[in-house]
């Protein structure tokens, strides 16, 4: 194990991966930009830091015991590093249209979905863009019209949804496909700007839905064997879709819960999110697993330390 160095990028989550990874035994390593350089110093579970400006540069670290941990800020770059995760998964999770197929196969509740030629919308529905970072750029109609003057102003690819009325939970998962046991590690719910502040002031105003912070959640008990069947099910049939190895490792779904308890998933992400630093001590979840602090990010580590034990690297990277 001592030959391994587990290593992100300086953004999202970092700083919970390399503590994670640092609680197991590894040595971690930290690429950031120059300007960020300065703040990661003050950690000292950072054993080396490199400093980069494009990802190009990257591509000089050709290590094969550098072991990098993606999430939220660079999903996308395909670096030239060993990667944990399943990168086919990654255009799934990209493409709204793969996506809906996969849940809809896991038989996932799924807000409705329509076409631009749906005249008899007469309901609230939401707009949301292709490949939109943090809810940024969404926006809601309230009939047919409405839409379609908004979307005359719209360039970019969308989809228009079914606007669901509930709260929103954010669940973070857990799947070993060394043990095949999914875990629930944590959840959240995300505070977004202006619709969490709307409630405040009652104004007509248009709602935005860009995220800014998390706040901790804990789910009724009686809905949690659910929400467990409900990420086994995401699980299983990523084997099928997504063959021959699937979902593994962290992932979110995104859900929001109406008042008659019915779960609706809006997305899901297939890496750590950013919601689990909140627990970076780990959470009333995790503690129920684990009768140590049990973030995400160690979590991914000891499944990493638990491949390399038994000579099984090759399955989760
Ligand atoms: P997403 O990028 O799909 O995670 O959505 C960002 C935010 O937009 C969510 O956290 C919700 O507040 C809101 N949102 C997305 N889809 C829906 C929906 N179908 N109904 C209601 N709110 C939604």
């Amino acid at each position: 194990m001592k030959k391994y160095i587990i290593a992100t990028i300086g953004s999202h989550s970092a700083l919970q991966i390399l503590k994670g990874a640092k609680d197991e035994g590894f040595k971690t390593l930290l690429f950031t930009t120059k300007e960020r350089e300065d703040f990661y110093r003050r950690f000292s579970f950072i054993d080396n830091i490199k400093t980069f400006s494009t990802y190009d540069e990257l591509s000089k670290f050709k290590n094969k015991n550098i072991i990098i941990i993606p999430h939220g800020s660079f999903i996308k770059n395909h670096l030239p590093l060993p990667y944990f995760g399943n990168k086919k998964v990654l255009d799934f999770e990209a493409d709204r249209n793969l996506q809906y197929k996969w849940l809809s196969q896991a038989k996932l509740n799924l807000p409705k979905q329509y076409q631009l030629t749906d005249k008899g919308i007469n309901f609230p529905i939401i707009i949301k863009s292709h490949g939109a970072a943090g809810g940024k750029g969404y926006f809601i109609a309230n009939n047919y019209q409405e839409m379609s003057e908004k979307l005359s102003k719209f360039s970019s690819e969308y989809i228009i949804q079914e606007y669901i009325v509930g709260v929103t939970f954010y669940f973070h998962y857990f799947y070993s496909n060394l043990t095949n046991k999914l875990e629930i590690m944590s959840m959240d719910r995300r505070y977004e700007t202006n619709i969490d502040g709307l409630s405040r002031m009652p104004i007509n105003v248009d709602p935005s839905f860009v995220v800014v912070g998390n706040s901790p959640l804990v789910l009724r008990e009686s809905l949690l064997p659910e929400v467990m069947d409900m990420g086994e099910r995401t699980v299983n049939v990523s084997k099928k879709v997504i063959s021959p190895d699937g979902l593994y490792g962290p992932f979110c779904l995104e859900t929001i819960i109406t008042q008659d308890q019915k779960i609706y998933v809006i997305e899901i992400s297939a890496r750590i999110v950013a919601g689990t630093n909140l627990y970076i001590n780990g959470s009333p979840y995790s503690w129920l697993n684990y009768n140590e602090p049990m973030s995400t990010g160690r979590r991914v580590a000891r499944e990493i330390k638990l491949a390399i034990k038994n000579n099984k690297l090759d399955l989760i990277i």
